[in-house]
């Protein structure tokens, strides 16, 4: 016989969780305004509601942590955190951040101004959040092929050069600060971006004049997917092919809480020094001085160290192996999913789910709640809450797709919690047809609503 797959670690420290009873779940998910943010987390038995900041560190994690050095200026661990970005990613300079977020709001005050256009591949809703805060817009140029669920084309985070080239025309060169490549593309599914297309991307946007800025906060799974699928990447290694990613980029943007398989922090990594000179003022004001930048110097260091592990394939195998596992088993019910299983998460295609639950009762959400009461299982809306009002017409914005994103915390979880979470999805499944209402939404925040929004059920 061949001998099966096995995870490439081995557990040493365990952290209880519990299982509830429905009606417990029923008072909670009330007393939350159906909001699933609102849930404490000893409501939830397996947390599928992101893959950010919830992985566990290794132990050579844990051993670096130890070693951090917090002097407020010069600290070693900043110097471990740089070397470990030159030599991975092969960018000279950067500056730590909090977390993600904050990156992109360092960098976008230096770039961005009131009536620019930035194009890219379904921007993170946070990037986006950034960019209209400063009334500039995002244009996605993501290929339609990511629209369609049942599409098996390997690289569904792919921007269409077409509509890219048409914002280069369209639009001055003043107007178009960056273009942002966003890997893997979180919006559209965990779906990579293939080597031939940022390749692309950046001699088309070179021979414009316009940066290329990649939001790297799933840069090694996107790397693992090229080795997978893109033709001549087999035998290259997962550095190899991160090296090549990376030098398509004039600029990137980390959230660490993914694949730098740490709880916080980010940062910011760009060739040009002028730009980072200019990024420092912004990065001194808002995050801290440039060698902590609003990190602990431990957790540089164990920064240092998860950006090492997670270029590794064993790493990177067990990692993908898991979303597959768990994707695999909706597939073989007949659950419509996002196609081929994404790098992090699997998403449910809420739409052909519940097909009864009108667009203006949020469909996804609707998913989300049951699957709580099912099972106490925590996943998240990607859909008309999160794609918020138009800023201008002040509608309800409603995307082409409307998901239940189910994040994978990295080292987290067994397979045994993936049986979990299918067999309740395959309840529910099988009582579709009786789910026909869902929420109303009773109050919102102009803006990042659905952190916070409180609904209703339609029906009560
Ligand atoms: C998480 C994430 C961000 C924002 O990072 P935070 O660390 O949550 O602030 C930006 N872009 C992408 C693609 C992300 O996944």
């Amino acid at each position: 016989m061949e001998i099966p797959f096995a995870e490439s670690y081995k557990i040493k420290m365990v952290e209880p969780i519990y299982r509830s009873a429905r009606e417990q779940r029923q008072q909670w998910i009330k007393d939350a305004r159906y909001n699933l943010f609102n849930l404490r987390s000893e409501q939830v038995y397996i947390d599928l509601l992101t893959d950010s900041g919830t992985g566990a560190m290794s132990h050579n994690q844990w051993a670096a942590l130890m070693t951090g050095d917090e002097s407020y200026a010069g600290s070693s661990s900043y110097y471990n955190l740089k070397n470990a970005i030159q030599e991975l990613l092969g960018f000279e300079h950067f500056l730590p951040t909090h977390q993600g977020r904050a990156a992109e709001n360092v960098l976008f005050s230096v770039w961005v101004k009131k009536g620019n256009v930035v194009p890219g591949n379904s921007h993170f809703d946070t990037t986006k959040g950034h960019i209209e805060f400063r009334d500039a817009s995002a244009i996605d140029c993501t290929i339609d092929e990511a629209f369609d669920t049942g599409s098996q084309h390997p690289f569904k985070g792919n921007l269409d050069l077409l509509k890219l080239e048409e914002v280069y025309k369209n639009h001055h060169r003043e107007e178009i600060p960056m273009v942002i490549v966003t890997l893997t593309c979180n919006t559209s599914g965990g779906q990579p971006v293939s080597m031939h297309n940022l390749r692309e991307v950046h001699k088309m946007s070179n021979k414009y004049g316009i940066p290329v800025v990649f939001d790297s906060a799933r840069f090694a799974e996107n790397a693992w997917f090229i080795k997978e699928r893109e033709p001549g990447y087999a035998d290259k290694s997962i550095r190899q092919i991160v090296t090549e990613m990376f030098s398509y980029a004039d600029v990137m943007t980390m959230s660490s809480k993914k694949d730098g398989i740490v709880n916080i922090g980010g940062f910011i990594a760009m060739r040009d020094k002028e730009l980072f000179k200019q990024s420092s003022v912004f990065n001194i004001m808002y995050e801290g001085f440039n060698t902590y930048g609003g990190m602990a110097g431990r957790d540089m260091n164990a920064l240092a160290v998860g950006l090492h592990e997670v270029t590794t394939e064993h790493y990177l195998e067990t990692r993908i192996r898991q979303v597959e596992f768990l994707g695999n088993k909706l597939l073989t019910w007949g659950i419509p999913i996002q196609n081929p299983i994404g790098g992090h998460a699997v998403f449910i295609d809420a739409k052909h789910f519940l097909e009864y639950v009108p667009k203006e009762e949020f469909v996804a959400q609707t998913l989300a709640i049951e699957l709580y009461l099912e099972a106490g299982v925590r996943g998240v809306e990607v859909g008309t809450l999160l794609a918020d009002r138009d800023p201008h017409t002040k509608e309800n914005r409603y995307p082409k797709l409307e998901m239940l994103r189910l994040a994978i915390p990295r080292r987290t979880y067994t397979n045994n919690h993936m049986e979990v979470v299918a067999v309740a999805l395959k309840n529910i499944y099988d009582r579709r047809d009786s789910i026909r209402h869902g929420y109303k939404i009773v109050s919102e925040a102009p803006i990042m609503r659905h952190f916070s929004v409180e609904l209703g059920p339609v029906i009560a």
